[in-house]
């Protein structure tokens, strides 16, 4: 069985309802959902100015190949009505692969590790939380230490 976290983060719509349907797609399509991060409110990163995020990290067990979770995260994109593709843009759900395994794969469509974990704080926070000691494959670092170390100074508050 193959382990992967996956980021899911809305900032259109009804946030917190698109990240549980979103969950419960991936449990139908790719597999088992064995640990979630509670949910962080983020300023957006990279395209300022748009509403807030709510991110979540989740970890899950999948017999998919990287291809084909790949093809079903943008599917349950598609089914939730994601239509817009800016890069950075607001959304109604995007889902990313952060890791699998401690696979390293730099194709065209995908790269894994996501190639700005350690850029951004809506990422480590979640992710720290519920895998602060696992180890970035190319980085060498664990992920407690990569949010330590992160120089984003964007703000991330998990939600009571
Ligand atoms: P970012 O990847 O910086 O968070 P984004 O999520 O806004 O930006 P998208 O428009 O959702 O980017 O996706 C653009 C493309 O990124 C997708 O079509 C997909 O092929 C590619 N991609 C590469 N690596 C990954 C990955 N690890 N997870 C998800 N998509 C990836
Ligand atoms: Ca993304
Ligand atoms: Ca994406």
């Amino acid at each position: 069985m193959n382990q992967t976290y996956l980021l899911l983060g809305a900032n259109l719509g009804k946030p917190l309802e698109q990240l549980a349907e979103a969950r419960i797609q991936i449990e139908h399509h790719i597999g088992r959902l064995t640990k979630a991060s509670g949910l962080y409110e983020s300023e957006a990163w990279g395209l300022e100015d748009q509403p807030n995020f709510i991110n979540q990290v989740i970890k899950v067990e999948t017999i998919l190949s990287p291809d084909d979770l790949l093809k079903q995260t943008q599917q349950i994109e598609t089914n939730l009505g994601r239509v817009r593709h800016e890069k950075w843009g607001a959304r109604l759900i995007d889902i990313d692969i952060l890791y699998y395994n401690n696979s390293c794969i730099n194709q065209e469509n995908l790269t894994i590790p996501h190639p700005y974990i350690q850029e951004r704080n809506f990422v480590l926070a979640p992710l720290a939380e519920i895998a602060a000691d696992f180890e970035h494959p190319v980085l060498h670092k664990t992920n407690l230490v990569l949010f330590q170390n992160c120089k984003d100074s964007l703000s991330v508050n998990i939600l009571k």
